[in-house]
């Protein structure tokens, strides 16, 4: 017999969301948002705007030089970290044969999997945050340099600065390495809270850096509360708050203006005959969020935002669903939050993420582990693109979309179903270059066994 979750009993839930059945047997499932916003107007529950992402791209204008000067691999880019949108046409004829579903419209993969620095989406959000520490600390102690001339923080007078400062977050993984690497070339003391789920390599790496990584038995919540413990016990601290963290969501925003960019210089509109669906894996919500929001500024309702979870870790969903948010963990329900996609296994979501976009999210699936693992071997084969199983979690979105009874039932209460040829879909492919080969290899393997299985 399970407590009550806010009042209701599980059979109570149960009742008024039939589709938590299917949750708890960690069933794939595909979840419209009745809370949706087809009209699209004003977001009432958006405390931040256009001017804010305005802000945030020109803080990482600002930074560019010295970008550039303190990672080389950022210099064909001017100092811009940003990923290559790809057309995929063989991962498409590979996914439709796998699920048995035609894809109507164009399928795109947004790389951050290749990201330069740290490798995944949170090279957006975590280095932000961090940049904006950096900046905070030297007008602080006056050391604040002319717009112009940042490629100066690289010089000693600043290591030496920042070095009395701690910055300390709680992580899966890629939050911890992003904020590491980026933190440590500052000159910070980084300290890293990782979850259980935390890979090994990313540890090491860290420490490699100089970064201290303090490792926990337990999920990603204890993990996060752990580190903002500590850092309300340094005065010479930031606390990096991927729960409830203003920057690191707007950090991720500014990918919506890139992507504008991207997709005009490659001829692909977006408008009222050409709608654009965007798969995002979602882990506690703050990147696939501060995206959605983004790309909600940018292009209104002609941009369909579906989150994709691990169906070992639905909590994004569940705190949607159900209007609980932050109030309910996966676990409530009895599921496990165990998972493989290390950078989804989130058991309770942010609270700031899920009440602010709840009329903007189209909607959230589930997908099982294996197919993680099947469609990064299915990626690897048809594409030659490597990424960790985590980041494969939108892949799957498009053929849901189209074959799910709730997809066909949005789209047409949008209008689109007869123009659904012109549609473009980009899965958000959010980490997997770092990983080392050796590791990638025993992933590999992973998928060769279930493409066997499902034959
Ligand atoms: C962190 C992460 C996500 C999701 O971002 P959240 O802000 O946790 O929702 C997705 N994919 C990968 C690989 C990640 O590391």
């Amino acid at each position: 017999m399970q407590a009550p979750i806010a009042g209701k009993t599980v059979t109570q839930w149960k009742k008024e969301y039939p589709l938590l059945e299917q949750m708890m047997l960690t069933e794939e499932v595909f979840w419209t948002n009745p809370h949706y916003d087809y009209s699209s107007g004003q977001n009432s529950n958006m405390s931040l705007t256009g001017t804010d992402i305005d802000e945030a791209e020109q803080r990482l204008y600002r930074f560019a030089p010295y970008i550039a000067a303190v990672f080389p691999e950022t210099r064909p880019a001017g100092g811009m970290i940003e990923s290559p949108l790809v057309k995929i046409d063989q991962m498409r004829l590979k996914l439709e044969k796998t699920y048995h579903q035609k894809i109507t419209g164009s399928l795109y993969l947004k790389c951050d999997s290749h990201l330069p620095i740290s490798g995944s989406v949170k090279a957006r959000g975590g280095i932000y945050e961090v940049l904006k520490v950096a900046e905070q600390v030297a007008r602080k102690n006056n050391m604040l340099p002319p717009e112009d001339q940042y490629a100066c923080l690289a010089g000693d007078a600043y290591k030496k600065l920042f070095s009395q400062y701690a910055i300390i977050v709680g992580s899966t993984g890629n939050l911890g390495l992003s904020i590491g690497i980026m933190g440590a070339a500052l000159g910070f003391r980084v300290i890293v809270h990782m979850s259980a789920d935390a890979r090994q390599w990313k540890k090491e790496l860290l420490r490699s850096k100089g970064v201290q990584v303090v490792e926990h038995r337990s999920d990603y919540t204890e993990a996060v509360k752990a580190g903002r413990r500590e850092a309300q016990q340094s005065p010479a601290s930031h606390f990096v708050d991927d729960e409830n963290s203003r920057d690191l969501f707007l950090g991720y925003a500014v990918a919506a203006r890139r992507l504008k960019r991207q997709l005009e210089k490659m001829n692909i509109p977006v408008d009222q005959n050409h709608p654009l669906f965007v798969y995002l894996p979602c882990g506690v919500g703050g990147g696939p969020g501060g995206i959605t929001f983004g790309l909600k500024t940018v292009f209104k309702d002609h941009v369909h935002c579906f989150f994709a979870e691990p169906t070992h870790s639905p909590a994004m969903l569940l705190g949607l669903m159900t209007g609980l948010h932050d109030k309910v963990s996966v676990q409530d329900f009895g599921i496990d939050n165990m998972t493989a996609a290390d950078g989804l296994a989130v058991g309770r979501p942010s609270g700031f993420v899920g009440k602010t976009l709840e009329q903007w999210i189209s909607g959230v699936f589930t997908v099982d582990d294996r197919h993680l693992y099947l469609l990064l071997k299915r990626l690897a084969d048809s594409e030659k693109l490597y990424l960790e199983p985590s980041a494969l979690a939108g892949c799957a979105g498009p053929v849901k979309l189209l074959a799910a009874e709730a997809g066909k039932q949005y789209l047409e209460k949008c209008s689109l179903s007869h123009i659904m040829h012109h549609a473009t879909h980009i899965v958000w492919a959010t980490g997997g270059s770092m990983v080392p080969a050796e590791v990638m290899e025993g992933f590999y393997q992973k998928g060769a066994t279930f493409a066997q299985e499902n034959g």
